[in-house]
C-alpha cells in the first residue's frame, strides 16, 4: 500500500514538474501565442497552452510515444492526442484494438480510459511547424526517461514516427542499454534486449499521412494487432520485466523506410 501511494506521489511530482516547465523558451512562448490566438472554432475554448503530460493506465504493457501535442488538439484540451485529426485516428484504431474504452477523444474529462496503455510524446510542448529542436528534444528527454522508471510493466514501447522512435531509442541508450542502430520503417519490430520491452515502430497518424493515405486504418489495425500479440505473448499474470524476447532479433519490415 505504501509502495502504491509512493508511487502515486511520484506520478502527480512528475506531471507536476511537466506542466511548469519553461525550459524552452521557443516552445514556452509559442504553445502561449497559440492558446492566446485560438483557432476560430475553439474561440470560446479555454485553451491548456502548457506542457502536455502523459496519460493512460500505470500498470500499462504498452508504452505509446507521440511526437508532441498538437497545436489546437493537446495544446487545447490538455490530454495527449486529444481533439484532432490525429487523435481522431488513434483513438479509432485503438477502440478496435481493445486499449481504449472508446472511439473518440475530444475532452479531458470525456470519459476516454485507456486499457493497459500509456500515452506520452517526446517533446511536451506544442512546436512552430512541428518541428521541436534538438536541444528542445535534449530538454524535454528527462520526463520520458522519468515515465519509463514509473512504468515498470512495459513490454511494448510504440513509437508514432521518425522522430519518437530516434528519441525513444536515445531514452534506452541513455540508461546505459548497448542498442544498436536501428531503422525506422513503418511496422518494424525489434527486439532491444532481455529484460527490455519490444519496439514497434509506425508512421505518426498525422492527417499529413492519413489523408494522403500513406497511413490507412488497414496498416493502423495491423501494427495494434502485432502490439497486442507482443504485450500478452507470455500470458497476463506475468509480472513487471519478466518478459524474455527470443534471441533472434525480429525485424518486420512491412513498408518503405519513409518518414512520418
Ligand atoms: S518542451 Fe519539454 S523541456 Fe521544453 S518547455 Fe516544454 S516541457 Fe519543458
Amino acid at each position: 500500500m505504501a509502495e502504491e501511494q509512493e508511487r502515486q506521489a511520484a506520478w502527480t511530482a512528475l506531471n507536476a514538474a511537466i506542466v511548469a516547465c519553461r525550459k524552452c523558451p521557443r516552445l514556452v512562448a509559442w504553445r502561449e501565442e497559440v492558446a492566446r490566438v485560438k483557432r476560430r472554432a475553439y474561440q470560446d475554448w479555454d485553451y491548456w497552452g502548457k506542457p502536455v503530460p502523459g496519460f493512460g493506465d500505470p500498470d500499462a504493457r504498452v508504452l505509446v510515444v507521440g511526437l508532441a501535442p498538437g497545436a489546437h488538439g493537446a495544446n487545447r484540451t490538455g490530454r495527449m492526442f486529444t481533439g484532432d485529426g490525429s487523435g481522431e485516428f488513434l483513438y479509432a484504431a485503438l477502440y478496435r484494438a481493445g486499449f481504449a474504452n472508446q472511439p473518440q477523444a475530444y475532452h479531458r474529462e470525456d470519459g476516454l480510459r485507456l486499457k493497459d496503455m500509456f500515452i506520452t510524446a517526446v517533446c511536451r510542448c506544442v512546436p512552430p511547424q512541428n518541428k521541436p529542436t534538438t536541444e528542445e528534444l535534449r530538454q524535454c528527454l528527462p520526463y520520458l526517461l522519468r515515465e519509463l522508471d514509473l512504468l515498470p510493466n512495459v513490454r511494448v514501447v510504440v513509437t508514432l514516427g521518425r522522430i519518437a522512435f530516434d528519441w525513444t531509442l536515445r531514452a534506452y541508450r541513455q540508461r546505459g542499454y548497448a542498442i544498436p542502430r536501428l531503422t525506422f520503417a513503418h511496422g518494424a519490430v525489434y527486439s532491444l534486449g532481455k529484460g527490455l520491452p519490444w519496439l514497434v515502430a509506425s508512421y505518426h497518424p498525422s492527417r499529413q499521412n492519413t489523408q494522403t493515405g500513406r497511413l490507412t486504418p488497414a496498416m493502423f489495425d495491423a501494427v495494434w494487432r502485432k502490439v497486442r500479440e507482443l504485450a500478452y505473448r507470455d500470458g497476463p499474470a506475468a509480472g513487471p520485466n519478466t518478459f524474455t524476447p527470443s534471441s533472434d532479433r525480429e525485424h518486420s519490415h512491412e513498408g518503405d523506410t519513409g518518414d512520418a
